[in-house]
């Protein structure tokens, strides 16, 4: 392998909040690197039509959204490598970082590495994402306006996600494969009390069917405790057992909470100076495409500054806990039930280990 290349930033991740980090600081005169892995695009290049993302009244792919983020990057003079980050050493500065075929030295290291989707693991389930496998009500809900769903999961999340598909679907149909919930009282009184969600448990999703064009059509259930099958017509399905952040080089290092990299509550710095992180990889609470462009702009507003001025405030894991404890007292918002309630310490789907990791998303 050749010297390490030397660079001002570096950006880990080719998502929304990577190729805006690397759009910023390019435009900044940072000359950055965005190393973008080879799943280059980011979660967002799985979605078959975006219609959330503001500036883009008619809707566009995941694929062309991410691929145009890119290109404004490289237009303000980013350089987008597609690589896979392999090893990082942030014990010293400069910053050493180790891709598949090259290695760099970095004053400052921007994280937009991102989150995945937890699956079922079912046959066909990758094929049919985003022809009836939905991941998220929030960006895809809209998508099923008058229809019967399917919500798969026993936490806040799924309940969460039942609460916000009732307003649109049809009927709501909670799969989950034990007979009790673990999510927090509030969300599941509330999702108790719509009458247009049905409760099965302790069910789970055995079998994904197609039709002849390739959208999912229905799902094979098994129940438990009887071991009887049915199944049951839909054209949707949520999968809402939660997400893994993708912070596995960077954990020796930086604060971790519930999974995800902890940053300050005012800004994107983590604990380790130098070092900001971006997007889902850092974002329990929102994970869209527009709050993780929206953090790489300040993650890469956060490095120009530290580069230039050394300005430090810093993460600490510390004021976590005056927030989780606000969200335990009555004033728990139902706004968006499932956001509100999932991250409550009560139900941290990462270090609990009674989560419920298989009962039906990565
Ligand atoms: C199916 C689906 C549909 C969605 N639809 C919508 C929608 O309609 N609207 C909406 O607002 N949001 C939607 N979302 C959510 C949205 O896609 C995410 O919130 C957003 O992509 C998060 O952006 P990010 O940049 O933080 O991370 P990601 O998009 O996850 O990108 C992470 C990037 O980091 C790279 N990476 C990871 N590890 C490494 C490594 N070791 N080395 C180098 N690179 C690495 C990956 O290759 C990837 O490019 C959807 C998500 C899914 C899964």
């Amino acid at each position: 392998m050749s010297a390490p290349e030397i660079v001002p930033l570096l950006i880990v991740g080719g998502g929304p909040a990577g190729y805006t980090a690397a759009l910023y600081a390019g435009r900044a005169g940072l000359t950055p690197i965005c190393i973008e892995g080879f799943d280059s695009g980011g979660q967002l290049s799985r979605s078959f039509l975006v219609e959330n993302f503001p500036g883009v009244p008619d809707g566009t792919s995941g694929a062309d959204l991410s691929n145009r983020i890119r290109e404004q990057a490289i237009g303000f003079g980013a350089r987008v490598v597609m690589d896979d980050v392999v090893g990082v050493d942030l014990s010293r500065r400069p910053f050493r970082v180790v891709t598949t075929s090259h290695s760099y030295l970095a004053d400052a290291i921007v994280v937009a590495t991102g989150s995945v989707p937890r699956p079922l693991g079912l046959p066909r389930e990758e094929e049919l994402i985003g022809r009836g496998i939905a991941y998220c009500a929030l960006c895809d809900g809209a998508f099923f306006a008058g229809q019967e769903v399917i919500v798969v999961g026993g936490g806040n999340a799924a309940l969460g996600e039942s609460i916000q598909m009732a307003r649109v679907a049809s009927r709501v149909t909670l799969v989950h494969r034990r007979s009790e919930f673990r999510a927090d009282d509030v969300v599941e009184v509330a999702a108790r009390a719509i009458a247009g969600i049905e409760i099965l448990t302790p069910h789970v999703v055995e079998e994904l069917l197609a039709d002849d064009d390739g959208n999912l059509c229905g799902v094979r259930l098994r129940n438990l405790s009887t071991g009887e099958r049915c199944v049951r017509e839909t054209a949707g399905l949520f999968v809402a057992i939660g997400h893994e952040p993708a912070t596995g080089l960077f954990a020796p290092y930086l604060a971790i909470s519930r999974g995800h990299i902890v940053t300050s509550l005012t800004s994107t710095e983590t604990s380790l100076e130098g070092v900001f992180a971006a997007g889902d990889v850092a974002d329990s609470r929102y994970r869209q495409a527009v709050t993780a462009a929206a953090s790489g702009c300040q993650a890469a507003i956060d490095a120009e500054r530290w580069l230039v001025t050394g300005d430090w405030v810093g993460a600490s894991v510390e004021p976590a806990v005056p927030v989780a404890a606000r969200r335990r007292g009555p004033s728990v918002s139902l706004l968006i039930p499932e956001q509100a309630a999932e991250h409550s310490p009560m139900t941290d789907p990462v270090h609990d280990p009674a989560h419920d990791r298989t009962s039906s998303h990565p």
